[in-house]
């Protein structure tokens, strides 16, 4: 039987699958073969995995037992930067291209206890840096809705994957919008759920106090089924949130699930600037208009210290990227290149194995921590970083929600940006601030833009206080009007 990937979601391949529509065998080679029609064209895998058809054998079985969950059979793809035991894990990058995982990242061993089937790895930018894909050491991922242009990144590659058809789910981790500027790119949804929600053991580290792991789904539903299954408490991640604290920040949240519609915040304040694309905002208004038809209270709310967000995050980032990344050494980890001595291998092993923009990344974080420099921008970014936080603590006494745009432009042209650091930095400006303060936010497609003949999608970004996925997902799902 031929199977409708195009309305296909998790909920719908899961009755499906329990009624015996197809099998999970079926399913997961119908998506083999729409990978091997469009990935050439979109490379949105590096690598497809030759054991999925065997664990969708394993999900079967399981399904047939009757012992099945949401997930048993569902087929994802994963980020390249997220460890399964005994698959090449490469960050996209030339420093890792042969390094196998030793062990399954955190995420990884609930989806597989979950029954869920790994199609392969998708592409990213290289350690996560970027906002394109285009720092991908091996090839751009173009945008499946138009091949001239970006897919959106870091997490380009999963975005893709859902938009193609090419897996029902994928997992994206974001560290300062990684998730769902590409879903907002590719018209899919992407949430990036609150610091600690889900653990971070088992994802190659980028900025490990603004890192998160999440998905990408084509519904909120989905989403929310995968976060479900992959959140909670892990000891090997010292930040993860347990139940207790996690029940604790929800008694504090106001709006309670079913009492009252959510309010939602809109810093109009920041949303003037002439960086952003008319059609964004069209699109934007319109979006406050549904809201408001459907009964939402719409505030506007200052958030005074906003416009330090972005300057913020590119210094804190880099500062723990430089940490991170010294780790790759040539000794430790994948690439050796030899030199006459241990320093020289050094050199000549980060030089041969890691991209310009992980380089410069590198060199701004040695900056900044030097001493000298350390109080001037470390000491005081993670100042102004409170201080944002507080803004949103401070936003969120009288609103649930906050709402603006997720990213200031639809795709953009590959290469459009690729000369200057500084235009792509700033796609970056509405999504850096829940990684900032550690808040979950989501994006959801809300409309198009017409460019060249193509209808480009935009993302709407919803944030909400520390622990309330929950108020994200409701109104999230009654904005799209569906499950
Ligand atoms: N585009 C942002 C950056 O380049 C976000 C990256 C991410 O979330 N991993 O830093």
């Amino acid at each position: 039987m031929k199977i409708n990937l195009k309305d296909l979601t998790i909920l719908k391949a899961h009755e499906a699958l329990k009624r015996g529509d197809f099998t999970a065998v079926e399913l997961t080679q119908a998506y083999l073969d729409e990978i091997k029609k469009k990935n050439k064209d979109v490379n949105a895998y590096l690598e497809v995995f030759d054991v999925a058809i065997e664990s969708a054998k394993a999900a079967d079985k399981i399904i047939k037992s009757g012992k099945g969950g949401m997930l048993t059979g569902i087929p994802c793809g994963i980020k390249d930067n997220i460890l399964i035991q005994g698959q090449i894990a490469s960050a996209a990058s030339n420093i890792l291209q042969k390094y196998r995982a030793p062990y399954d990242a955190t995420v990884t061993s609930r989806l597989k206890a979950e029954g869920v089937v790994f199609l392969g790895r998708t592409n990213m930018d290289e350690f996560a840096m970027g906002g394109s894909t285009e720092n991908s050491a091996y090839g751009v991922t173009k945008n499946p809705l138009d091949l001239n242009r970006v897919a959106g990144g870091s997490s380009g590659g999963s975005a893709a994957a859902v938009a193609m058809d090419g897996a029902l789910f994928a997992l994206g981790s974001d560290t300062g919008g990684s998730i769902r500027q590409p879903a907002s790119f590719c018209g899919v949804v992407g949430l990036k759920p609150t610091y600690g929600a889900v653990s971070r053991y088992g994802v190659m580290a980028m900025g490990s106090s603004l890192d998160q792991i999440g998905p990408i789904g084509k519904t909120v539903s989905d989403c929310e089924i995968v976060f479900n299954a992959i959140r909670g408490k892990d000891i090997k991640d010292g930040t993860t949130i347990d139940e207790q604290t996690y029940k604790y920040q929800i008694s504090n949240i106001k709006y309670q699930s079913g009492d009252r519609k959510p309010t939602i915040g809109v810093p109009r304040h920041f949303l003037g600037g002439d960086g952003i694309d008319k059609s964004v905002m069209e699109a934007f208004e319109k979006s406050l208009v549904q809201f408001k038809e459907k009964g939402y209270e719409i505030k506007e709310v200052k958030l005074p210290n906003i416009s330090y967000a972005l300057m913020v995050y590119y210094i804190v980032m880099p500062a723990e990227v430089s940490s991170n990344m010294a780790r790759y050494d040539g000794m430790r980890f994948g690439l050796h290149v030899d030199g006459k001595d241990g320093i020289e291998d050094y050199f000549k092993t980060r030089k041969a194995g890691l991209g310009r923009e992980v380089i410069r990344r590198i060199l701004l974080g040695t900056y900044v921590l030097s001493s000298g420099y350390y109080d001037a921008y470390y000491n005081r970014a993670n100042a102004v970083r409170r201080m944002i936080t507080n803004d949103f603590l401070k936003a969120f006494e009288s609103v649930d929600l906050i709402a603006t745009p997720t990213a200031p432009s639809p795709a953009f042209k590959i290469g459009e940006k690729t000369s200057d650091p500084l235009s792509m930095y700033l796609e970056d400006i509405f999504t850096v601030t829940a990684n900032i303060t550690g808040m979950p936010a989501i994006s959801v497609p809300c409309g198009f833009a017409k460019k060249d003949g193509k209808d480009l999608p935009i993302g709407l970004q919803l944030t909400a206080t520390h622990g309330a996925e929950e108020t994200i997902f409701r109104a999230g799902k009654e904005f799209l009007g569906s499950e």
